[in-house]
């Protein structure tokens, strides 16, 4: 039985009375920025309606950032970086606060749980689960805090003693896309604030409240004021102001290629650093000795989990001659059934599309694959679903008979939309594979191993999975090879990222030598 609206609804406060509620104005939630420890309304007075794609109504409004808040943000987190408590404390110190923080993520996990699927629509079951494991980030990024080990060099110069050492980037940006709020700023949050660097965070302007609602939780764990900041609103605003700021020293992105792109450029002005975490077209290739009913789960997990918007979505599904058709088939049987509903019912098996602009996306996407002579198998439309008339559903789909030159195979849909391709051999599946701008991930299903490690090594993305999918974790590396991105998220990479390694000669009493006299 699916909750009532209004029970959900009481679910978007925390329930500690000490930690504050967002006030409501003619009934919508209206946040504030938070800047310097504190909740601010935005310089130019202007909010972002924020809608709830089940209900496709607005729920609330988000500060509507501007570069005048950008500067603001960025002086408290300058500030914050350059003097006082932040960076007084030992990495000990810092690693203790988020491992606080992570206890408050499981003891608050339900109500950021509530609060996200509000704005953006998943699975309260799935949400639940992320929040869970959300905290870990912090547990594990709290405890490397303080093994960050330089090293001492045997030097070829006589006289010196030269050591190298860790230090905290500086003043860090993140700025995230709209399909996982919470856990993809913190990939970022956690090794940023383990580093010792300090924060500003850019959420989409899709849904930014449930990193507003975060800031709480930050200031119950013990944060100073200033190391983490949040500005809101959209990219070309307050984004480009925020990227632009000579103060800034490190950009950490996830989003699409074309803001990717741009960010990149404006960076490279002053030579900051930069990962991006880009989109995907990977390939989950089936072959036919893989166990096709393991196989079957793999691929509808690939691409409709989370309606398909994820970037590691197996979109592009490689399917070995000899069992296309029959896989195809099961394929289509095991999706016949799904049953859509309210995200916060456990029964439902399918969510919404998380915004308006990525449901025409789709729409438009099913539209050039048509065009192109692709064979729709499955889905191919919105759906309608009792109760929730005006919410953003769309089938999961299938399109067969793809070729990978088609536009439906090159380019990243962000939905439930697969295109299954047929290859020969593992040559073929190879070439296929690697034949695309893209490289973040792909999937391999087979019961040959020897196979499993050659195909491991021939394809060209940053994560491979052999018989599972979507697998990831806060102790590995993730990150893409090509389009797909630079940089790595995720294990003790991801925290470098956010540190420059220093190298200190100290000349240990022989005489330093006259400049002027060769020897
Ligand atoms: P997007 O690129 O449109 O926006 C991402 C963020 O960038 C938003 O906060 C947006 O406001 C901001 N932005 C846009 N233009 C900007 C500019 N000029 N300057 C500064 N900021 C700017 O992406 P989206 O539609 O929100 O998210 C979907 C994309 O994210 C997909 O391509 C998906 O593959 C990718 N993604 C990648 C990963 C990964 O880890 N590789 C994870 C999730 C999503």
């Amino acid at each position: 039985m699916s909750p009532s609206v209004a029970d959900l609804d009481a679910k978007l406060d925390p329930a500690d009375a000490s930690l504050a509620r967002t006030p409501r104005v003619n009934g919508l939630a209206r946040y504030g920025l938070f800047i310097d420890g504190a909740f601010v309304d935005p310089i130019g007075g202007q909010w972002i309606a924020s809608e709830d794609p089940v209900a496709g109504k607005v729920w609330a409004e988000i500060p509507r950032g501007t570069a005048a808040d950008a500067e603001r943000a960025v002086a408290a987190a300058a500030a914050a970086f350059a003097r006082g408590p932040w960076p007084a404390m030992s990495a000990s110190q810092r690693g203790a606060l988020l491992r606080r923080l992570g206890d408050l993520i499981i003891e608050h996990g339900e109500w950021l749980a509530h609060v996200e699927m509000k704005d953006n629509g998943k699975l309260l079951a799935e949400l639940r689960m992320q929040m869970k494991y959300m905290a870990n980030y912090y547990y594990y990024y709290g405890g490397l805090a303080d093994k960050m080990e330089g090293t001492v060099i045997p030097s070829d110069k006589p006289g010196v003693f030269n050591y190298t050492k860790y230090e905290p980037a500086g003043v860090v940006v993140c700025i995230m896309p709209w399909n996982s709020p919470l856990p993809l700023m913190s990939l970022k949050l956690a090794p940023a604030l383990a580093a010792g660097t300090t924060v500003v965070l850019k959420p989409s302007e899709f849904t930014s409240a449930s990193l507003l609602e975060f800031m709480k939780l930050v200031t119950a764990a013990g944060f100073p004021p200033g190391v983490v900041n949040v500005v809101t609103g959209y990219g070309a605003e307050v984004g480009d102001a925020l990227v632009s700021d000579p103060r800034v020293d490190r950009i950490a992105f996830t989003g699409g290629p074309d803001a990717g792109r741009m960010i990149n450029e404006k960076a490279a002005r002053h030579m900051k650093r930069v990962t991006m975490e880009l989109g995907g077209k990977s390939p989950n290739i089936v072959f036919a000795d893989a166990d096709l009913d393991e196989a079957v789960k793999g691929a509808v997990a690939g691409i409709f989990a989370a309606s398909g918007q994820s970037c590691v979505a197996g979109s592009r599904l490689l399917v070995q001659d000899s069992i296309h058709d029959a896989f195809v088939a099961k394929l289509t049987a095991f999706i016949a059934n799904v049953r859509f509903g309210h995200p916060s019912d456990p029964a439902t098996q399918i969510a919404p599309i998380s915004t308006r602009p990525q449901l025409e996306k789709i729409e438009r996407y099913v539209g050039i694959a048509t065009a192109e002579g692709a064979r729709l198998v499955a889905g191919g439309k919105r759906a309608q679903v009792p109760g929730w008339p005006d919410g953003l559903f769309y089938e999961p789909t299938i399109f067969a008979d793809v070729d990978n030159r088609m536009r439906i195979a090159q380019e990243e849909v962000f939905g439930p939309v697969l295109a299954v391709i047929r290859f020969r051999d593992d040559d073929d599946a190879v070439r296929i594979a690697n034949d695309i701008d893209f490289g973040l991930a792909a999937g391999i299903w087979t019961q040959s191993m020897p196979r499993a490690f050659a195909m491991a090594d021939r394809i060209r993305a940053g994560t491979i999975w052999v018989n599972n999918y979507r697998m990831t974790s806060t102790t590995s590396p993730f990150g893409g090879f090509k389009l797909s991105g630079m940089g790595r998220e995720g294990g003790i990479a991801g925290m470098r990222e956010y540190m420059e390694i220093k190298s200190v000669w100290i000349s240990t009493g022989v005489e330093f030598p006259n400049p002027f006299v060769r020897r």
